[in-house]
């Protein structure tokens, strides 16, 4: 719904209040507006703000707001998932919309920033699920595509089974030494009443609390040597279902980090291999390239290189 905002002709003096009560917004909905009435022009901009619509200025704030959140990617992934926008773990225009529409909808102020309320809110599965669907049995409701994105992390952190069932024992679930579908939302669950972000993903602080360490090359070794972060790399591309398309072999440029052992090649969806670029980003790479999103030069930025259309490459 676009209508032309005109200035009001009786706008109230400088520094007092309408006097006149301004109706809610769900008051509005059903009623029909005379677009050519000046007077009305506040009205419609509430009925914008109530369906999630923003303008250009306020996307742009709502952007700069959610990248000083300091959310993860794998965080952004999980809110998008639950606004309904494509997971990419990258906050903007087209996420901001989709959070203003999804906060109109759930009864929350449409400015597009994921703020504290809009956080719990998402966080809690969308607060709107139906009980006893999803994680509904324990209380707390991650969407299904939460469950699924924590599954796949806590399988690709490396735990044993044994320290698997571990957490299992903690959080009250059956202890098979599987992480499933029940495990997280009994992680979910436990993480509520922890003070913990519930998320279902056993990541460091929920680790912490729970006493268990990730084993082999399962966590990400953000600080650790190169051979363990490859090893890392090869395995989170795995856990994620990409392909490793190259190790040593195959064709690449005489000097290639392949020969010496340092890199891998690896391909599958292209929101995959977004995620696999961000989360090998992070761990400062000696290369990276994936020409969608840029490439990786001895820890700078440099660019698109070409040649790294279908598939990701990176070296440690
Ligand atoms: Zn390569």
């Amino acid at each position: 719904m676009l209508h032309t905002v005109e200035p009001a002709p009786r706008a109230p003096a400088p520094g007092r209040e309408s006097d006149a009560p301004s109706p809610s917004p769900s008051a509005l909905r059903g009623m029909s507006f005379d677009a050519g009435s000046a007077a009305l022009a506040p009205v419609q901009m509430n009925v914008a703000a109530a369906s999630g619509q923003l303008t250009g200025a306020q996307v742009s704030s709502a952007v700069r707001y959610n990248k000083g959140r300091g959310l993860t990617h794998a965080q952004w992934r999980g809110i998008q998932a639950q606004v309904g926008t494509a997971a990419d773990g990258l906050v903007g225009p087209n996420t901001v919309r989709a959070v203003a529409r999804w906060q109109a909808s759930h009864g929350l102020t449409a400015d597009g920033k994921v703020g504290p309320a809009t956080l719990g809110k998402i966080n809690a599965g969308g607060g709107g699920a139906a009980p006893g669907a999803g994680g509904g049995s324990h209380g707390v409701a991650l969407g299904p595509a939460q469950v699924t994105a924590a599954v796949r992390y806590n399988k690709g952190r490396g735990f044993s089974a044994a320290t698997v069932r571990t957490i299992q024992q903690q959080v009250g679930s059956p202890a098979d030494g599987v992480f499933g579908p029940n495990t997280v939302r009994a992680i979910a669950t436990w993480q509520r009443s922890h003070g913990l972000e519930v998320d279902g993903k056993v990541g460091p602080a929920t680790a912490g609390k729970l006493g268990v360490k990730a084993g082999g090359g399962g966590a990400q070794p953000v600080g650790g040597s190169n051979s363990q972060k490859l090893s890392y790399a090869k395995s989170h591309a795995t856990a994620i279902g990409l392909r490793i398309t190259s190790t040593t072999g195959g064709k690449h440029a005489p000097n290639s980090y392949h020969y010496q052992g340092r890199a891998i090649d690896v391909a599958g969806s292209a929101s995959k291999m977004r995620q696999f670029y961000h989360d090998m980003h992070a761990m400062h790479p000696t290369e990276l390239f994936y020409d969608p999103l840029g490439g990786v030069k001895n820890g700078k930025d440099i660019g698109a290189i070409g040649g790294h259309g279908d598939h990701v490459h990176v070296a440690f």
